[in-house]
């Protein structure tokens, strides 16, 4: 059951060509890790999916909408995959509460109670339910990261992206984010992760994808694929993020 379907996608910026002929499918339930050189393309192919960017060629079908069908659909689109990004992305002028209660009332028609009461649950779900009430400048990098997630799953998406959600965290913050992530993978959550924790990918992904210039260039399981990395760049890639 493909819940993400990439087929011959192409992707340019002008005469750049970022996603060349990609071909991908993802299974439901599956916990993809996406690592690459910088510029390979790993953010776009995140993008793409949520149709944040419009594809060039090709096709790519999420949830068995195609991201080419029109804006309605689209829009559909968007409310099945959650994103999470580096930068968190929260409203500043809106409390953590406020942060996740927002867009279930718009995307999803929750009365204000209702979607309240959610954001409370989905709150205390990540470790945040004493900081309803405090704004993003009080929070620390990796309690704002766990607001941008609770929010990302206020809506109820069947799929979650992740776009090196732990980069601009210290070090000591990153496991409270990677702790989050990973009970929301053991509850089957199917998730797409661009992040270079290693360990995460290893003991919770159930796929790991190599990129280059584009191209998906290895696809495989993270435990084969770290302890024997084959693919000489994929060898020389990890010396350097270990
Ligand atoms: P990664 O996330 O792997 O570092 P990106 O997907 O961000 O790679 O970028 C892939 C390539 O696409 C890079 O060459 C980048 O400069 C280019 N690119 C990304 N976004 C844009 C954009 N909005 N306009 C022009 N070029 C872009
Ligand atoms: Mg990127």
């Amino acid at each position: 059951m493909s819940i993400v379907e990439f087929r011959n996608v192409t992707k340019t910026f002008g005469p750049v060509v970022v996603l060349r002929e990609v071909d991908l499918n993802i299974d439901k339930g599956e916990v993809v890790v996406l690592i690459g050189p910088s510029g390979s393309g790993k953010s776009t192919l995140l993008r793409c999916i949520n149709a944040l960017e419009e594809i060039n060629g090709g096709d790519l079908v999420v949830d068995n909408i195609s991201v080419k069908a029109g804006r309605s659909q689209v829009r559909m689109i968007r409310q099945e995959a959650g994103m999470v990004f580096q930068q968190f992305n929260l409203f500043p002028q809106m409390t953590a509460l406020e942060n996740v209660a927002f867009g279930p009332r718009r995307v999803r028609g929750l009365s204000r109670l209702e979607a309240v009461e959610q954001a409370k649950a989905l709150l205390a779900k990540v470790g945040l339910g004493d900081r309803g009430h405090h704004y993003p400048s009080e929070l620390s990098g990796g309690q704002q990261q766990r607001v941008a997630i609770a929010r990302a799953l206020a809506v109820k998406p069947k799929l979650m992206l992740f776009d090196e959600p732990t980069s601009a965290l210290d070090p000591e913050l990153r496991h409270e984010v990677l702790r989050v992530m990973q009970a929301l993978a053991e509850e089957g959550m199917t998730m797409i992760v661009v992040t270079h924790e290693m360990a995460f990918a290893r003991q919770v992904g159930t796929r790991l994808i190599f990129m280059e210039d584009g191209k998906i260039s290895v696809d495989g399981k993270p435990t084969d694929l770290l302890a024997n990395p084959e693919n000489p760049r994929l060898r020389e890639f990890l010396q350097h993020v270990h």
